[in-house]
């Protein structure tokens, strides 16, 4: 039993962190669209002269562009046969069939939403302004980045509560404290509590 994670939250709610422990902890691929979208800008590739103008400006690369990255980093051998968080992707509903389409063979076994209340998102996003200095954290951007994810990623919540492999996660704490709350909830789920699983193949 291997786990195959999306992780969802709003900018902010720790999930580029969490994302990273929990990839360590279970030993799985952690796939991160917007890092692997900002490599491609910082390397100057076609992709990221294509996107660079709307990252800056906190909107949405086009679903076919990231459904292509997905798929290409899912087809690799330590995302087919270890597992894989994605962090960042899907964002959209129309990217959320992409992945049912692209991850046939290998499903999505658990969903998780980091649940962090929009004020304290944007006290943690201007923290990171002044420590980052990422463009897309100047106040407008990071409007725009709250807006859209209210519209077009909150949807995937009952996507993913429908198909039985959602879990709520309450953000707000500690790091530790979150992580542990993050490792009881996935193991609630998918029945796996470290890596390689537990040897007891829940689902
Ligand atoms: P993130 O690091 O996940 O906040 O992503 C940074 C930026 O990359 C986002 O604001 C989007 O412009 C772009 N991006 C990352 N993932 C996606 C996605 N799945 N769909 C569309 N745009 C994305």
């Amino acid at each position: 039993m291997t786990i195959r994670l999306v992780l969802l939250g709003r900018q902010g709610s720790g999930k580029g962190t969490q994302g990273a422990r929990l990839a360590t902890h279970y030993q799985i691929a952690h796939i991160s669209t917007g890092e692997m979208l900002r490599n491609a800008i910082k390397h100057g590739t076609p992709v990221g002269k294509a996107v660079k103008e709307t990252i800056d400006a906190g909107g949405l690369v086009a679903d076919d562009l990231i459904g292509s990255l997905v798929q290409g980093r899912l087809g690799e051998t330590d995302a087919r046969t270890r597992g894989y968080l994605l962090d960042g992707f899907p964002r959209t509903l129309p990217q959320a069939h992409l992945l049912d389409d692209i991850a046939r063979a290998r499903p999505v076994n658990v969903v998780v939403d980091l649940e962090v209340p929009r004020e304290m998102v944007m006290a943690r996003l201007s923290a990171r302004r002044a420590a980052e200095h990422r463009v897309d954290d100047s106040p407008e951007a990071v409007e725009r980045r709250l807006a859209l994810y209210e519209e077009q990623t909150a949807p995937l919540i009952s996507h993913y509560r429908k198909l039985g492999v959602l879990a709520v996660v309450d953000g707000v704490g500690s790091p530790d404290e979150v992580f542990s709350r993050l490792v009881s909830a996935i193991q609630a789920t998918t029945g796996v509590s470290g890596p390689g699983g537990d040897g007891q193949t829940a689902r």
